[in-house]
């Protein structure tokens, strides 16, 4: 782990540099919201923002990304073509990642590519060809509870290099190899610098105030918690609407389709939600998640028992804060977790 100084006036040449073989993105203001947009080597980079609206997880989760294309050739002497789709053509850096999105996609890689038998080549293919330049937060959200969630607002986890803004100049940290690499070039940062860094860190992790235990949660039998009654209350407010999880860095359910026109179709894997009746429907007009409180239940469930049993102790949530403040009924995960650790 090596640590370099960035001054900000330099960002633009440093960016160049990485441009020259990878495409670059980094979150942007655009119509009063932070979302990730492409970055142009001399553009302008965002360094004081909250995090984005919707989670990068789009970059290697695509909301629709076909999966393969088909033809139905009837003379031909094997029918049915299939074509694999192309790999990612370029590398690419997200610029700017906040700790808690690099942090999430690692647990996302225990999903999509657990073992052999289950080893995603479309999730896998975007994330080795990705640089995660990830931006500590100095300031955090009201909504962020990132330090309860194995993460915090200088997590290193997931990210090839951490940038912590110090001013005029940021600290670079290489993180990974990858990201080494990448910072080679700059000047090693002094000791000063380091205990800046060392210090924006304390500051930041002490401006989290709100936290939440997962003590009872971990100790707890995965029915006793399925049976608790206080999702009885939880769920009635909830639309269904899928807001939560389509803003969420973590969440990953999907559903894959063939579209066809003619003779030729293609298949493609859209973003889907636990939370929506249609998700668990079975062809016979059964479904084991019924009601709204079962797929209320099993959002939470999901990620806060079900993962750290099956993944070795990994919470499925970041902390990030969005699904609090994008619900349109205000059901706060934190109050949830509060419940489920009561
Ligand atoms: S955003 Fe709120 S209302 Fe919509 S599905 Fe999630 S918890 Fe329910
Ligand atoms: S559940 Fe909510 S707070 Fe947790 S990672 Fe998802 S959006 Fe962020």
């Amino acid at each position: 782990m090596s640590d370099k100084i960035l001054s900000k006036d330099q960002a633009a040449s440093f960016l160049g540099e990485l441009a020259e073989t990878r495409d670059l993105f980094a979150p942007a203001l655009e119509g009063g919201k932070v979302v990730w947009a492409p970055l142009a080597p001399d553009g302008e980079v965002l360094w004081d923002f909250a995090n984005t609206t919707m989670s990068p997880k789009d970059f290697f989760f695509p909301q629709t990304e076909c999966m393969m294309r088909f033809a139905n050739h009837q003379d031909g002497e094997d029918g049915m073509v299939m074509h694999a789709e192309p790999e990612l053509a370029k590398e690419r850096a997200l610029v700017n990642m906040r700790p808690c999105d690099a942090k999430a996609f690692g647990v996302l890689d225990l999903i999509f590519c657990q073992d052999e038998m289950t080893d995603d080549p479309y999730w896998r293919n975007k994330r080795e060809k990705s640089l995660i330049i990830a931006l500590a937060c100095n300031n955090p959200c009201p909504t962020c509870f990132c330090t309860s969630m194995n993460c915090g607002p200088h997590s290193e986890t997931g990210a090839d290099v951490l940038l912590v803004d110090l001013g005029d100049q940021l600290l670079a940290r290489g993180v990974s190899e990858k990201g080494e690499t990448a910072i080679a070039s700059l000047p090693e940062a002094t000791e000063a610098d380091q205990a800046a860094a060392a210090q924006a860190k304390k500051e930041a992790e002490a401006a989290i105030t709100t936290t939440v235990e997962m003590d009872q949660i971990n100790q707890r039998e995965v029915m006793e918690l399925y049976e608790a009654k206080h999702w009885d209350r939880v769920h009635e407010s909830c639309l269904n609407c899928g807001t939560c999880t389509f803003c969420c860095p973590t969440c990953h359910c999907f559903d894959i389709q063939d579209e066809t026109l003619g003779e030729a179709g293609r298949r493609v894997r859209n973003w889907d939600y636990c939370m929506s009746y249609l998700f668990t429907l079975h062809g016979t007009g059964h479904n084991p998640r019924g009601s709204k409180k079962d797929r209320v239940r099993q959002r939470f469930m999901h990620k806060f028992k079900y993962i750290p049993v099956k993944r070795g102790g990994e919470i499925g949530c970041v902390g990030c804060g969005r699904c609090v403040q994008l619900c349109p009924v205000n059901i706060d995960v934190r109050e949830v977790v509060r419940d489920m650790n009561a």
